[in-house]
């Protein structure tokens, strides 16, 4: 069986449905094709769930355009849609003066992103915010904040479903051809089908490079290399001393094993970074270790057994361990010739907090697909 539609968003994370949601409330007709049987299966429920101010990329980059926007407009959406969130604010501490010149440069290249809110702090100042911590300095984020991502989640899908996007589950895409009538998709599911689509947007994840190698027609070179970086979290099995998210001064690859809290207040570490070949979301228990000694560097407090395993996300990245921390890849006609395509690589965080404005971005390059 054949359909006909005017586009589909592959893929039902909070990128896909902010996608659907964006295309639907301007008029667009919209099917959301998704793999799983539910949405927010994979990356979008296994990350921090940190609403990021957009310290820490590159000035110019996409992730620090769509970082800064995306914060605020998720910050009025989720006050306009009932989506349950916290602007806790975050500390990020130097425990050495090297770290505290570090930090000099982090509140120099957030003010080069437009993020001006950012306060250094002395020790004596973190302490009367945070006694447990130990630390020399710190900057001190306001605007950071937390919110509910499977919230969030569902407000896009039924905004988008109220505009008339239809969602189907456990119909992953197996490959496609690109036509001159539009793209074909085939779909297979317990009923496998063929979809044509004027406009596609490719927001797989994890899956999109497959996703798009699989598409005939598309021209192989322009699909990016993956490369799966996976973060392990540990929580707390204590109440957490902490009210503030708390970050050490960034690693490579990685922001370093921090804490965040839910909006239960229920504290996690991580995630840390380590670089595997397949999805594999188990949490491996020797790296509890790590764990307990990257936490003591600014936590002393914390006590053997506290730290329980939890759980692990993938980021997809479009560089190895020795690669310069790469950009999101929000490929449209003008990038690889196709018209009506849109793909998006590499989209790790902060891609939760950018929701709102890569749709915005991704809308605008579906327009003139
Ligand atoms: C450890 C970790 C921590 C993070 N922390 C934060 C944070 O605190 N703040 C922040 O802003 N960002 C954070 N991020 C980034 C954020 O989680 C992601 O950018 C975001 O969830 C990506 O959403 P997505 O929709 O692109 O991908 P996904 O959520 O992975 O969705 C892709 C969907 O596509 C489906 N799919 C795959 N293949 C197919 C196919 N062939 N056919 C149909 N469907 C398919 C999958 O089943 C999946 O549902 C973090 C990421 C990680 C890994």
């Amino acid at each position: 069986m054949t359909e006909k539609t005017d586009c589909v968003v592959i893929g039902a994370g909070v990128v896909g449905l902010a996608v659907a949601r964006a295309l639907a409330l301007a008029g667009r007709e919209v099917i959301v094709l998704e793999a799983a049987g539910a949405i927010g299966t994979e990356t979008s429920s296994r990350n921090s769930e940190v609403i990021h101010a957009g310290i820490y990329y590159p000035p110019g980059s996409a992730k620090a355009a769509l970082c800064v926007a995306g914060k605020a407009l998720l910050y009025r959406y989720c006050e306009e849609h009932g989506v349950a969130h916290r602007r806790c604010g975050k500390l990020i501490v130097a425990t050495s003066a090297v770290q505290a010149a570090t930090l000099h440069k982090i509140l120099a290249q957030a003010g080069a992103n437009g993020v001006r809110d950012l306060r250094l702090l002395t020790a004596d100042e973190v302490g009367a915010m945070e006694p447990e911590l130990r630390c020399v300095a710190a900057l001190y984020s306001p605007s950071t904040g937390i919110v509910d991502s499977h919230g969030l989640m569902l407000a896009f899908q039924g905004e988008a479903e109220d505009r008339g996007a239809m969602l189907a589950l456990l119909s992953p895409v197996t490959g496609g051809e690109i036509g001159a009538g539009g793209i074909m998709l085939d779909v297979g599911g317990a009923e496998p089908m063929r979809i044509v689509a004027r406009t596609v947007v490719n927001s797989a994840g994890l899956m999109a490079q497959r996703v798009a190698a699989a598409l005939r027609g598309f021209p192989k070179e322009k699909v990016p290399p993956c490369h799966y970086a996976k973060g392990n979290y540990y929580s707390l099995a204590a109440r957490s001393p902490f009210t503030h998210l708390i970050y050490p001064v960034p690693e490579a690859a990685g922001l370093g094993v921090h804490l965040t809290l839910d909006l239960a207040g229920q504290a996690r570490f991580g995630p840390d970074v380590e670089w595997i070949t397949e999805i594999d979301y188990d949490v491996d228990l020797r790296r509890a270790d790590g764990f307990y000694r990257a936490i003591r560097d600014y936590w002393p407090g914390l006590k053997d057994g506290q730290l329980a395993p939890g759980y692990a996300g993938i980021r997809p990245k479009l560089g190895g361990p020795d690669a310069p921390a790469s950009d999101f890849l929000i490929q449209g006609p003008d990038e690889h010739g196709v018209a009506g395509l849109v793909n998006l690589f590499g989209i790790e965080s902060p891609g939760l907090t950018a929701s709102l404005a890569l749709a915005k971005r991704v809308a605008q390059k579906a327009r003139m697909a």
